[in-house]
């Protein structure tokens, strides 16, 4: 029989949407004459039901941002990597078995080692990064730990967790202060720019760090680069290791926008703002230097599959790795998809090549 391949999305982050966009585009490029494809749908509230899948309903329309149907079908996955219906009433109750899981899930429950964690529990194989790449990936904070290890220059930060913020404002302040602003503060774990400020004075620290608390209790304050330009690499593992994409670049500006938000990134309206240029018009030894970080960086992370890294390079020529995603976007409007079509393999060719790549991984302590 062919391989099964559930694409799972949506799932509890705010970056649902997202996950819902990019999955009604993976749904369309897999083969189903190779593949038997079940769309697995997990709703705001962390439901699972057998979605249609329908890239229609799937889709940004006037704005409307999309979200999985959860009237659909309860399943769950049960002993031998069997997909169930989750109701004890329902007869039968199998889907058969499952080969591989995509999960098209970003931020929180998803990109973060939760989901991976729950499919290493079921012995089921998935495309991407483990336990320990997802989490290290996700967090912002131990992100830059292992990268600045890996020898790779980051931006310098201050963590700020709530109790901290509860307990003595007056030290974060401080510790911010010394950063020098402007600054931008986040939420330690998320995507798609969502709660993400720039603060040009300490007057504005504290609604940004409760628009970032709305999203993790755990808060980054990173120093701002001045000027940079924004390079990002997509990382594909291959039978040979990973391989780095070209470079792309995204250059943002009007519309009151100040860097590279929600809007630019996914609506309609953002395309105004955000231009991406692929290949980024760079000398052709820093494309080097930054596409061997994006190596570098997918290695100190232990990353598998597949990655994109945000680099930031600044006037002077120097590079900073920005971030890490190990499951990044692929909306039409996304660099990662956008990248490895112009280093010459497409979207179908390259979610082929990831799901081959998850069929023929080891299972377990690798
Ligand atoms: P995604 O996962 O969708 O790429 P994210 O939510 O993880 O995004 P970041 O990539 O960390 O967020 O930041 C979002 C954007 O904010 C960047 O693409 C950049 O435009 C801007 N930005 C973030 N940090 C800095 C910084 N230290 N200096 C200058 N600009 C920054
Ligand atoms: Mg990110
Ligand atoms: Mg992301
Ligand atoms: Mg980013």
């Amino acid at each position: 029989r062919k391989p099964r391949v559930a694409v799972v999305f949506g799932g509890r982050s705010s970056e649902h949407a997202i996950s819902c966009v990019t999955a009604a585009n993976v749904l369309q490029a897999i083969d189903r004459d190779k593949y038997d494809v079940i769309p697995i749908g997990i709703s705001t509230s962390g439901h699972w039901v057998l979605e249609s899948g329908d890239p229609d309903r799937l889709s940004i329309t006037d704005g409307k941002l999309p979200e999985v149907d959860v009237t659909a079908l309860p399943v769950l996955f049960g002993a031998n990597r069997e997909l169930v219906v989750n109701d004890p009433g329902s007869v039968p109750n199998t889907l058969g078995e499952v080969d591989v899981v995509f999960p098209l899930l970003h931020g929180p429950w998803g990109e973060d080692g939760t989901i991976q964690g729950l499919l290493e529990m079921s012995d089921i194989r998935y495309v991407g990064s483990g336990v320990l790449a997802s989490a290290v990936g996700m967090d912002k904070h131990f992100m830059k730990v292992v990268l600045q290890a890996a020898g790779l220059a980051i931006t310098p930060y201050v963590v700020i967790r709530d109790r901290d913020w509860t307990r003595d404002p007056q030290a974060s302040r401080d510790a911010v202060a010394a950063l020098g602003y402007p600054v931008f503060v986040k939420p330690a774990r998320g995507g798609s720019s969502l709660g993400i400020s720039k603060v040009n004075s300490a007057d504005e620290l504290a609604d940004a760090v409760a628009a970032a608390q709305a999203h993790d209790p755990k808060v980054l304050v990173e120093a701002a680069a001045r000027s940079p330009r924004e390079i990002e690499v997509a990382v594909l593992d291959g039978p040979a290791g990973p391989e780095a994409s070209i470079c792309g670049e995204i250059t943002v500006s009007g519309g009151g926008h100040e860097f590279y938000d929600f809007e630019t990134k996914y609506l309609p309206e953002g395309d105004d703002f955000a231009a991406l240029s692929i290949p980024a018009d760079l000398p052709a030894e820093l494309a080097a230097t930054i596409r061997a970080q994006a190596l570098t960086a997918f290695a100190a992370i232990e990353g598998e599959g597949l990655a994109r890294v945000d680099f930031f390079v600044e006037p002077d020529g120097r590079v900073v790795v920005n971030e890490i995603n190990t499951m990044p976007g692929f909306t039409p409007k996304s660099m990662f998809p956008l990248l490895w079509a112009a280093s010459g393999l497409d979207y179908p060719a390259l979610v082929d090549r990831l799901i081959t790549l998850a069929t023929t991984r080891r299972t377990g302590l690798r």
